[in-house]
Parts: structure tokens; sequence; C-alpha cells
């Protein structure tokens, strides 16, 4: 019989009855072990159960492959099919050859692993996308907590500049000095997580502008040169001569890489000398591509923390912070920056010895055109006085909700002669700006009901409908993003004046941006003498004699306070700037007595560049005094 032929071929076929059980044709095969008869297959096989039942609409299809272990030993492989024939459902159970398991097996397991491999596939995505949404997080609650940090800072530091402007005993002067100095220590704090934070949530986007490298090495050279000077260090740059110097990129960005590394050199170094070399880099011969170094002979780092100082808030001992200072995230930021520049960052160190420094970046050399010449600025240093003079006059609408804070700008103002409207937040600043006539806006960025960029929105629309000339509003902010400055341009903002606000810079912001026609008609006894570049002062009576006198010496005082600046004389330099602060108004010029003040506070903290920058004010004014005697 045929059907008896079945086990031999591998197939053991059933037929199926209207109970349910099944009726085996021919002989059943001994690899098919079955306990009765008919037999219950579903009962018998288990996995057979799911599929009979599955195929019970249409009869037809195949089951998964199964084990079965047989009387004689061992395990077969086993698949079933069903099968309709003359309306009779059948079932044939087919005994797979061995070497058909095992690809059925490896597909079975390929289709695993393909899986396998999607499933990793959407985790990584998941979790990308969850890292992108925690540095998102990160960077907003950076930003918020730089808000929530510079504005209470805004106030402190301004309101210590503020009462280092008054009479106060010597005490009162530490104290005040002492707020001063943290609170810049504070803020660089700040600014320095903020730096990193922008980098890391990929931020910042590098400027591509001309610039010259001497002149970028240089300007680094120059803002640490004072600390170099007082720790009698020598400082030298080398440019090696097939180094393309006028190059495209953005020479802040690698200034600020320099001084980093340079401030790093000098902190670690007590003797010897700091050196900044530039090469082409030997490893990578494209144009443009540099190799920088930063040597010193300092106290060298150990072999093993060369790796792990470039991470943020690691330092190669622990002891460090309290011996030289620092935060440990100059180099994490230097190292992101360089980055960007499409370099990388290394050190060479040797305990005892020194350290180099070395990293490279990209730029583009330009050819031909002539130099760009260095972006010295132009405008004239103005006093104080001079600013507030400028600024008499001018009606400002101040809306911001914090009593620190206005309190802080009606005492920067104090002097000025200027009138302010105080709105508590953007809605009342809208409706103040609708009623009355301001010449210009200071315009907090964060403030309840309506907030600093809508109200400037508002401002605008109203200007727009009226036809009136846009006024200029000044946006006060706490935050230090570039983002800012984007939303700010867009929101309708002439400016941005980051907290903490300095006096000067608000002075500097009125007088730039306030209506030109308001700002040079303004009444003041300063604004012709200012405008014709003289400086007009009236002799009181009975000083005819000793006025003269006390100019021709602070011209003469000149000269000494640049020699002490070369020697890194501070101590002269605060003597001097301390005693014209005390006599300056006496005579008749609180100019003198405002930069005398300055001088004083530059040279205790060592800002050679102030220094300067004051003795060119001194310089000038002295210059373009004209006396007026009443008699
Ligand atoms: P910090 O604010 O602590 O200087 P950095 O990230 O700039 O932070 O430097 C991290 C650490 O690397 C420093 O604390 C110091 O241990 C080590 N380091 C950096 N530059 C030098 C150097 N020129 N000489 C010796 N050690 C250095």
């Amino acid at each position: 019989m045929i059907e008896d032929l079945l086990p031999s071929l591998g197939f053991a076929l059933f037929e199926r009855r209207d109970d349910g059980l099944f009726d085996p044709i021919g002989i059943t095969p001994e690899w098919l072990p079955v306990t009765t008869n008919p037999v219950d297959l579903g009962e018998d096989f288990p996995v057979l159960g799911m599929f009979l039942s599955d195929c019970e609409e249409e009869w037809t299809g195949q089951s998964d492959i199964w084990d079965q272990s047989v009387p004689a030993g061992g395990k077969r492989s086993l698949l079933a099919r069903a099968t309709v024939a003359k309306d009779r459902r059948f079932i044939a159970v087919h005994l797979l050859p061995q070497v058909m398991n095992e690809w059925q097996q490896k597909g079975a397991n390929l289709g695993l692993s393909k899986e396998r491999i999607e499933k990793d596939k959407r985790e990584i995505e998941r979790l990308n996308r969850e890292l992108a949404r925690a540095t998102q997080a990160k960077s907003d609650f950076l930003a918020a907590m730089s808000h929530e940090i510079r504005t209470p800072l805004n106030a402190i530091i301004g309101m210590a500049d503020v009462l280092s402007g008054t009479a106060l005993t010597a005490d009162q002067k530490k104290c005040v000095e002492v707020f001063q100095r943290n609170g810049m220590g504070l803020l660089t704090l700040i600014n320095d997580i903020l730096d990193l934070s922008k980098v890391e949530a990929g931020k910042v986007e590098l400027e591509i502008t001309e610039f010259d490298l001497h002149d970028v090495i240089s300007r680094a050279m120059e803002v640490v040169d004072v600390r170099v000077r007082a720790k009698a260090l020598s400082l030298r740059q080398v440019v090696a001569p097939d180094v393309p110097v006028r190059l495209m990129g953005d020479p802040n960005r690698l200034r600020q890489i320099l001084i980093n590394l340079l401030g790093n050199s000098i902190k670690f170094t007590e003797k010897g000398g700091l050196e900044v070399r530039v090469v082409c880099d030997p490893d990578d011969r494209r144009p443009g591509r540099l190799r920088f170094g930063v040597s010193d002979t300092g106290i060298g780092i150990p072999r093993d923390k060369l790796g792990a100082i470039f991470e943020s808030f690691s330092q190669a001992d622990s002891s460090t912070t309290r011996k030289y200072g620092g935060t440990g995230l100059g180099l994490a930021i230097s190292k992101q920056l360089v980055e960007l520049m499409d370099g990388r960052i290394w050190v060479e160190s040797e305990v005892g010895v020194g350290s180099v420094f070395c990293f490279t970046a990209g730029f583009q050399v330009l050819e031909g055109a002539a130099a760009p010449p260095p972006a010295e600025k132009t405008a004239a240093v103005r006093s104080l006085e001079e600013l507030e003079s400028l600024c008499a006059g001018l009606r400002i609408l101040l809306a911001d909700d914090s009593e620190d804070n206005r309190y802080l700008i009606f005492s920067y103002l104090k002097e000025a002669q200027v009138t302010i409207d105080v709105a508590e937040n953007g809605e009342i600043a809208v409706r103040m700006f609708r009623e009355g006539h301001y010449d210009i806006v200071l315009m907090d960025v964060e403030m309840p009901v309506m907030d600093g960029y809508q109200a400037t929105g508002e401002i605008r629309r109203f200007e727009a409908d009226t036809q009136a000339q846009p006024a200029p509003v000044l946006a006060l902010t706490a935050h230090a993003f570039a983002e800012m400055a984007v939303r700010g341009r867009e929101a309708g903002f002439t400016a941005l004046l980051t907290k903490p606000i300095r006096k000067i810079t608000l002075l500097e912001g009125l007088v730039d941006h306030a209506p030109k026609n308001r700002v040079r008609h303004a009444d003041t006894s300063y604004a012709p003498a200012v405008a014709s570049g003289r400086n007009v002062v009236e002799v009181e009576d009975g000083m005819e004699d000793v006025v003269p006198a006390y100019l021709d010496k602070r011209r003469a005082e000149i000269p000494v306070y640049l020699a002490a600046l070369d020697r890194a004389d501070f101590d002269t330099i605060r003597n001097l700037g301390h005693k014209m602060k005390g006599t300056g108004t006496g005579y008749g010029f609180p100019v003198l007595t405002e930069i005398g003040g300055v001088l004083e506070q530059a040279a205790k903290t060592g800002e050679a560049a102030l220094i300067r920058e004051s003795l060119r004010r001194l310089q000038l004014y002295v210059e373009s005094v004209d006396l007026k005697y009443s008699r």
C-alpha cells in the first residue's frame, strides 16, 4: 500500500474527523509517537494545538517546527502541513532532514538577530533623543540659573561700585573691595560655566572674519602682560617664517584659547619664562593648518594626570584650587573650542621642568589683499562726567520689575540730570510709551505680565502704526547666550546691555544710542566744551595761584605712572591715584578725582590695560583743560 510507504519517505498522514480527532492513514511511524487511535494531535503534540485551531477555518498553512523526543532516544525535528483534498481535511507531519532543520534554526536566529539589531537601533535613537533633550535641559537650566545669579550679582557689583565712589573710611573701603573682588570672581565662574555649556550644547558658532595672526597673539600677550611682569617671568612669541599670518577664522576664540593657556602657564610658573610658538602643522600640510605651542618652565604635570586635566572641573592635584585658585574649566573650554576649529589639543609635560600645551587648528589663508588694520577703538575716550553731561536732558523710560535693579540704574544716573519714568512690567511700559514722549527705553527682558521681547514688539508696532521715528530700546539682560542677541534683534531691541551692567557701560549705551539731536543739544555747561574738544574749568576765587600749578603737577606725573607701570610697580600707581582722587575735586576737577579712583582701584587688582587706558584719559583731559578766571 502506498500509504504504508509514507513513513519511509518521512511523512505521516492523518485525516481530520468531525469530532476533532484524527485517523492515521497507513502506518504511524516510530518517529511520531502517538498515544491513542484515533489520535488527538493537539493533545499529543502541544505545538500543533495552536496551529490546528488557527487553520480551522481554511485548513491550509504550516505549523512551526518542533523538536520531538522519540522512543528510540534523541530528538527529531517535525513540521505539520494542513491540506484539503476532495473536501477531506488532512494533516501531513514531515520529518525534517537534520541539515534543513539547522538551516531553519539559523534562519530563525538570523531573523532574531536582525530583530535585535533593529531593536538596538531604535534604542540608540531613543537614547540620542533623550541625550539631546537632557543637553537642552542642561543648557536651559544654566541659562535660567545664570539669570537668577546674574541679576542679584548685578545689584551687588553695581552697588559696590556706587559705594566705592562715596566717602568711606579705610575699613569700609576694604569691605567694599572684598565685595567687588568676590563679585567679579563669581561672575567669571558663571561665565566659564556658561561658556562650556554653550559649546557643549553646540550653541557656539565660530565667527569667520579676516585677522592678523601676530595681532591675535600680541593681544593675548597684552592681557597677561601684567601678571608676567609681576612674577618677573619672560614672555616671547615665535612665529615660523613660513606661517601665513593673514587668515580667515575666529580671532576672538583663538585669543581666548591662548589666554587660557598663557594664564595657566603663568599661574603654575614661578621662575623662567613662557613662549608662544606657531608653526605649520607638520602632520597636516594643507594650507592654513597651524600648530600652536604654549610652553612654560613651571611645576609640570604628573604623567598619570595628563589626560584628565582636559575634563571639566578637573585639576591635576586637589590642592591646586587652594594654592593656585581656578575652577578646572579653562582647559575643558579650550579643548571644545579647539575641536570646533577642527583641531586637537594635547600636553607634554615633565614634573619640575615645565609643560608645553599644543593645539592644532585650521584657518583659511588670505592672499594678496593688504592686512586689515588692527581693530582699534577709534571712539574718543570719554570720562564718566563727560558721558553724564552728554546724557543730560534725556527722558528715559525704565521698565524693570526688580526694585534693586531700578535703584541701581537711578544711582548710576543720579548725576546725569536725566528724567526717568518707571514701569514695573512690559505692559505698563507699553502703555506709558504710548502716552509719553521718551528719548530712549531701558527694557528689562524677563518681567512678569509681559516680558521685554513682547513689550518691545508692541512698541515697534505702535511706532509703525503712528509712523513715529523708532525709539532706541536698550535691553537689560542677565542672559549671556548668543541666541539672546538674535532673539533680541528680532524683537526690535536696539542694543543689548548684559548684566551686571557697569555705570560706564550704561552711560555709553545711552549716549551712543540716544537720538543724536537729544544728546548733542544737551543743555549743560560741559557739553559745548566737550564738543569743541576742550574742557573749560572755572577757577574759584582765591585759587588762581594754586590751580595751574596743580594741573602742571598732574601733567608731570604721567611719565612717572608710565615708568611705574613698566616695572609693574603698582604701589606707586596706587599712591599717586589715591592722592589725585582725594584732591581733584577740591581744585575744581572732579574728572581727576574719578580717574584717580580708577587708577587706584586698577593698581590694586593689577589691571594694566585699565591703567593704561586711564592714563590716556588723564593725558587727554589735562591737555584739554582751559582755565577760566572770573577776575
Ligand atoms: P584651572 O582653573 O584649575 O587652572 P584648567 O582647566 O585651566 O583649570 O586646568 C586644569 C588643571 O591642569 C590645573 O588645575 C592644573 O592642575 C593643570 N594645569 C594646567 N595648565 C598647567 C600648566 N601650565 N602647568 C602645570 N599644571 C597645569
